[in-house]
């Protein structure tokens, strides 16, 4: 069977390995000159199931509303976007109700334990190598309420395999001695022993070399115009070089699948929520921490990979608007610095390297796989502040839709058809 993926980022490409794995003939069709260009490039390199809750909890919709206009906030709403994100919005706020927003995050955990699990077998099928570390993730916290809500967070989500152990200030010291400045303003934390960390952007071009490497076709620089349907079945794509027919169809475009799916007749509850990292390298720097770190209360994270150090956060609802705003990488960074006064005081602040891309949002949080009425038209998206975490679990997924086969993991509450209902 021949199936286009359309999109390399990191799902996309992921995607396409596994159906490469299946015996599918696939073409892999990505409108940049290089796979990983858009939102998988330099993202916080966190795989963690620790980290699922949807971002609509009713703190963060305060906060969202609080701060509209403010440059300087973590979450930040653009006036102008106000009316691009009416329905969506109030889904958004809907599924933020503690009902929903409690399923939407077993969902999301259940597909991020399966996720590190098929990683874990990708890497010992492939050798890949990407600065991967499977060194579980640490998270701290500056306010005791907070640190009460994740714990009570992780608890939700303990019996589906997401295991963690409550620490107080002395084993966060323990566990990442470079906090030592800041001790007095930790409360506490909590670590994740099952959570990696790696490079989605060295993973997915390799992973793309490998795919090349055994006959798929990888044709980048070529840009979907329209997926081709013909009564209700795909037919193939149109793209700014000619047409390409396929029996099957995979949309992994990140936030642009919304516009791709439209016509067709299939309304994706996706919107982009923009977010902005910083990398620098830090081989000269001797107080750089070794356990990737999420500061739940500011917001960011902050990932050792290789010799360079990682630092991501902040959401803003700014359309499809890519530009890399300095300013907003600058909060990111002293966000994350503020944790370690003697490594911003090393750092060599015009080596940063500023990054800002798109996450592709759902509105109740968690992505959408698998069909949709289209008949061979199957999704990959909405993987919103998950998709590297996802990446390999979402990615084998779809492609046991694709052959007909029941995923191994459950993906009720993933599925389109939880939106037309
Ligand atoms: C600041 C930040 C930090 C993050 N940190 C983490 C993290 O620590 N852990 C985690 O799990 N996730 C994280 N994420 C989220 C993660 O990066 C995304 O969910 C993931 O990269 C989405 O992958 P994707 O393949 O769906 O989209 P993309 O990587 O954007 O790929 C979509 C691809 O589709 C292509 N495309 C689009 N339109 C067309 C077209 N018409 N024709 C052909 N090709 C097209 C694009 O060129 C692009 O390559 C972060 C995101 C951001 C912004």
């Amino acid at each position: 069977m021949r199936v286009i993926v359309i999109g390399g980022g990191v799902i996309g490409t992921t995607t396409a390995y596994y159906l490469h794995a299946d015996g599918h003939e696939v073409v892999l069709v990505d409108r940049e000159q290089q796979l990983a260009t858009e939102a998988s490039f330099a993202n916080g390199g966190m795989l963690h199931a620790s980290h699922t809750e949807p971002w609509n909890t009713p703190a963060a919709i305060g906060q969202l509303l609080r701060w509209i206009g403010r440059e300087k906030s973590p979450l930040l709403l653009r006036p102008s976007q106000i009316p691009n994100l009416i329905g969506w919005g109030l889904g958004f706020f809907r599924y933020g109700m503690p009902k929903h927003h409690h399923r939407n995050t077993r969902v999301n955990a259940r597909l991020a334990v399966y996720s590190i699990e098929c990683m874990r077998q990708l890497r010992a099928e492939t050798g890949i190598a990407y600065d991967e570390r499977a060194s579980g993730i640490l998270k701290i916290f500056h306010d005791s309420d907070e640190w009460v809500a994740g714990r009570t967070a992780s608890e939700r989500v303990r019996d589906l395999g997401v295991r963690y152990q409550m620490l107080d200030t002395d084993d966060v010291m323990a566990i990442e001695p470079t906090l030592d400045a800041v001790r007095d303003q930790i409360v506490g934390g909590i670590y994740y022993p099952d959570d990696e960390i790696g490079d989605p952007c060295l993973f997915t071009r390799r992973l793309g070399d490998i795919l090349a490497g055994e006959g798929a076709e990888l044709r980048l620089g070529e840009s979907v115009t329209a997926i081709n349907s013909h009564n209700g079945s795909v037919t193939g794509v149109t793209t700014d070089q000619g047409t390409i027919e396929a029996d099957k169809v995979v949309l992994a475009a990140g936030s642009e699948a919304v516009a791709l799916a439209r016509p067709l007749g299939v309304r994706l509850p996706i919107r982009p929520v923009k977010g902005y990292s910083a990398t620098v390298d830090v081989s000269d720097c001797d107080s750089v921490p070794t356990t990737p770190i999420i500061d739940a209360g500011r917001k960011v994270v902050i990932t050792a990979l290789g010799q360079r150090l990682r630092v991501a956060g902040t959401a803003e609802f700014a359309g499809l608007n890519r530009t890399v705003n300095e300013n907003r990488v600058r909060i990111v960074l002293d966000q994350a610095l503020a944790n370690f006064p003697r490594l911003a005081s090393q750092i060599d602040y015009n080596a940063v390297e500023p990054w800002a891309c798109l996450r592709p949002m759902t509105m109740d949080g968690p992505a959408i796989l698998g069909e949709t009425p289209v008949d061979g038209l199957y999704l990959n998206a909405g993987s919103g502040h998950l998709g590297w975490t996802f990446a390999a679990g979402a990615g084998r997924a779809v492609a046991d839709r694709v052959a007909g086969r029941s995923p191994a993991v459950d993906i009720e509450g993933l599925k389109y058809s939880r939106f037309t209902r």
